[in-house]
């Protein structure tokens, strides 16, 4: 038995280990009797799948199991966007359930789309908040400053709770727009902070800061881990991290729509599912098929748990593969292979496909710049021209041959042709508004912008 009547059906960690290493006939038996309980309840409460579903000619009995999920429609953020047209200001598809709190997504594109939360929907992505932190080696007695922003967006908070759900002392210090950097500095260094919760850019942009006022991140704080999310860590920024704080710096992919579905453990291999939570698919990117493991198509993601705002079977739009061989930390969830990027941040520039993260792969080699870089797309004469900015670190010389050698090591990494634009110090930071920003907006596309 991996649960019992006196014990939360989505324990917090360590309690939770019972379950991350329950054998996969126990995980898949639990998925289907949640699969099911989900189905009714959507059914029953939410009007935005029930007239989906009888539309495919699915009555209410069309999930008894685990399989039958493959016979459910796949809902995408467009679905969701019109409900939210025809039925303002809050759709549908939250249903009937005595929501006590809403967040959004962070509108990266189009509107923000708002997601209800039941208490009980809190209280296990709280618990699924403290599974991430111990996984990546979070305890009792931690302190572990929040540099997340609280607003709309999710991660502040639920990662709030879960790390006081350890045990941890949080320091909810917020992005650098309600405590501003220099200050987050003095309270690393003097409150001992020994974990940072908060997205890559700006944990980045905090070694920066304390350089600047000539501390030594590596040398003059007690930090230990780096917990990040909302937007994709590369793997060149994770050694940057790594690196600059001589830190272990872990990834968790997640979403204001699914709460918290995945985490890295220890081994930094991928995503480890929540499968008790959360059911994770990967489909073909056209057809929508479903794919075998290991190969790379679209992320469709079902929250077992949500009684508010569940998504089923939502395509997330990112691209991954499912990864099935065990992992040596022990844990029998699956993972979800890194994330290649999302299908609408994949540029083509002069027909060349083309990842703007790959622009961070290469600053990792320049010293003399910051970690701060913004893709400028213009067309001109018919022609797509990419203009790659970047910051310089202060007391640098001989500027032009740092732009010269960006600019090939640029053209050997994408293929493609691009200048090189060089900012002062600073510059490029405030621009980009790093301090403040939810996620960091790296590309402008002005190719569609007239007088050009
Ligand atoms: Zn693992």
């Amino acid at each position: 038995m991996i649960t019992t009547d006196h014990e939360p059906e989505y324990p917090a960690a360590p309690a939770s280990v019972t379950l991350e290493t329950a054998r996969r006939e126990e995980l898949q038996s639990l998925q289907e009797k949640r699969l099911i309980s989900l189905f009714h309840r959507a059914w029953e409460k939410i009007p935005f799948y029930r007239d989906r579903w009888e539309k495919d000619g699915i009555g209410r009995n069309g999930i008894r199991r685990l399989e039958d999920l493959r016979k459910l429609p796949i809902i995408s953020k467009r679905d969701l966007e019109s409900d939210l047209e025809r039925h303002p200001p809050f759709g549908t598809f939250q249903g009937d359930f005595p929501a006590v709190r809403v967040q959004a997504s962070s509108g990266s594109a189009g509107n923000p789309k708002p997601f209800f939360q039941t208490q009980n929907d809190w209280e296990v992505i709280a618990n699924l908040w403290s599974r991430r932190f111990y996984a990546q080696g979070v305890k009792k007695g931690d302190i572990l400053q929040v540099v997340f922003t609280y607003s709309l967006f999710i991660a502040g908070f639920t990662a709030t709770e879960g790390a006081m759900r350890l045990g941890a002392l949080v320091v909810p210090a917020g992005s650098g727009a309600v405590t501003p950097s220099e200050r987050q500095i003095r309270i690393l260094s003097e409150w001992g902070t020994t974990v940072l919760a908060g997205t890559s850019s700006y944990i980045l942009h905090l070694a920066d800061v304390a350089e600047r006022i000539g501390m030594d991140p590596r040398r003059d704080f007690k930090v230990r881990v780096v917990c990040h999310t909302a937007e994709p860590m590369t793997e060149a920024a994770r050694r940057s991290i790594e690196h600059k704080w001589g830190v272990e710096a872990y990834d968790n992919f997640g979403s204001v729509e699914t709460g918290a579905p995945t985490f890295e453990c220890q081994e930094k291999n991928g995503y480890h599912i929540n499968e008790d939570a959360y059911i994770f698919e990967v489909l073909d990117r056209e057809t929508l098929a479903p794919l075998p493991p290991g190969r790379e198509g679209v992320v469709v993601v079902t929250s077992l748990f949500k009684q508010a705002s569940p998504v089923i079977r939502y395509n997330l739009e990112d691209i991954s593969s499912i990864l099935e061989e065990p992992c040596p930390c022990g844990r029998n969830f699956k993972r979800l292979a890194k994330i290649k990027g999302r299908t609408n941040e994949m540029l083509k520039i002069r027909g060349v496909p083309f990842y703007p993260t790959a622009v961070e792969a290469v600053l990792e080699g320049f010293p003399e710049l910051t970690t701060e870089y913004r893709l400028v797309l213009d067309r001109v004469e018919q022609q797509d021209r990419v203009t790659v900015q970047v910051e310089s670190r202060s007391g640098i010389s001989d500027l032009l041959s740092v732009v010269k050698k960006l600019e090939r090591e640029l053209k050997v990494a994408t293929g493609l042709s691009m200048e090189a634009q060089l900012l002062s110090p600073g510059e490029l930071t405030r621009s980009l508004k790093v301090e403040e920003r939810v996620k960091v907006k790296r590309v402008w596309d002005r190719r569609g912008e007239k007088n050009v």
